[in-house]
């Protein structure tokens, strides 16, 4: 193993295992670590066809004090519990997520960046549904996989601001049809309006609400926030926005900032009168949003992260690397 760690990115990379779930006649088996990433699956299978395909993401931090620590897994062992009602899938429990969680990391420890390199270990748990069909139903048998991968930063240079694209492509944007469901299917629905972000050199793709287009929902792959002229954190409040366990956090961190943090529908008007803005999720941590381009117009927001963005960035990523008190209890020791 030969890793460089300052020069890893979100990339994929083997690492020395991944552990396996099979659910049959009701129930899941206790998993198994395989050292292949390669799986036997029928080409009936409902994933394949159907889409009864969930997955999750979270990441492991080495701390400071050298243990290695995960960032809220039972929240992202609920919300895989919650995407899994939504497609008949069957729930796992939310102990044995975390502990499977454990067990993946700890086998893969020297996987994990080392501490200062600004690298995490990416969970990545993986449902999907295995019975081979040809009719439309549920599958009956599952396989539920952790992966691990060491990553990087998302967006390469750091904390910089990135551009973003209100999205126009209405009629093919449909990534949040089930947006806040963390389906695999809900993603290639969203690859070609990133596609066409790419297109006019923006980042990310940013969707507005299917039915209006006046509301903003989230960016491609995380969360809206924004900080208004008063200090105000805004993010939107929408059916189709996927819950982020990021966002989530950095609320409560807004709040323990003594910041007031309004959760609301969000008009795409309110945009020219945003002080900062940001994409978050557990990928993106934290990412400032540079420029928004809507159509003709574009909106600005500095070439440097702004003030209120950078402390709440610090103060999440010192939590997660036990710089900071972790006083809600988010971090679960490996
Ligand atoms: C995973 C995801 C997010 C971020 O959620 P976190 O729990 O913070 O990682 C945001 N939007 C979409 C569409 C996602 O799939």
């Amino acid at each position: 193993m030969n890793i460089e760690w300052e020069k890893l990115g979100f990339e994929f990379r083997p690492t020395k295992s991944n552990l396996r779930y099979t659910y049959r006649d009701g129930k899941w088996d206790d998993g198994e670590l395989f050292e292949t990433y390669d799986l036997t699956l029928s080409v009936a299978s409902n994933c394949l066809h159907y889409g009864q395909a969930i997955f999750e993401g979270l990441k492991a931090f080495r701390c400071q004090d050298g243990a290695v620590r995960v960032f809220r897994p039972d929240a992202n062992g609920e919300r895989l519990n919650s995407s899994a009602r939504h497609l008949l899938m069957p729930e796992f429990p939310v102990e044995r997520f975390v502990e499977a969680v454990r067990r993946v990391v700890a086998d893969n420890v020297e996987y994990v960046p080392p501490f200062g390199t600004g690298g995490s270990l990416y969970i990545r748990p993986v449902m999907i549904g295995t019975t081979p069909q040809i009719g439309i139903s549920s599958s009956l048998t599952y396989q539920l996989i952790f992966i691990v991968v060491p990553v990087g930063p998302y967006y390469k240079g750091g904390i910089k601001p990135v551009d973003a694209m209100i999205s126009l492509d209405y009629d093919r944007a449909a990534p949040h049809g089930t947006g806040h469901i963390k389906a695999a299917g809900n993603y290639a629905a969203s690859l070609y309006p990133s596609r066409i972000a790419k297109e006019h050199h923006c980042s990310v793709a940013l969707f507005m609400d299917p039915k209006t287009h006046e509301f903003i929902d989230e960016f491609g792959t995380s969360n809206f926030l924004a900080i208004t002229a008063d200090g105000v954190y805004v993010t939107p409040k929408s059916p189709s926005v996927l819950p982020s366990v990021t966002n989530r956090s950095l609320m409560q961190i807004a709040r323990d900032l003594g910041m007031k943090v309004e959760q609301r529908p969000v008009r795409k008007t309110e945009l020219p009168g945003f002080k900062e803005v940001a994409a978050c999720g557990t990928a993106v941590v934290l990412t400032p949003v540079g420029r928004i381009f809507d159509g003709d117009k574009v909106y600005e927001y500095g070439t440097e992260i702004g003030p209120v963005l950078k402390s709440l960035y610090e103060e999440m990523t010192g939590i997660q690397h036990g710089i900071r008190p972790d006083r809600h209890g988010w971090l679960v020791t490996v």
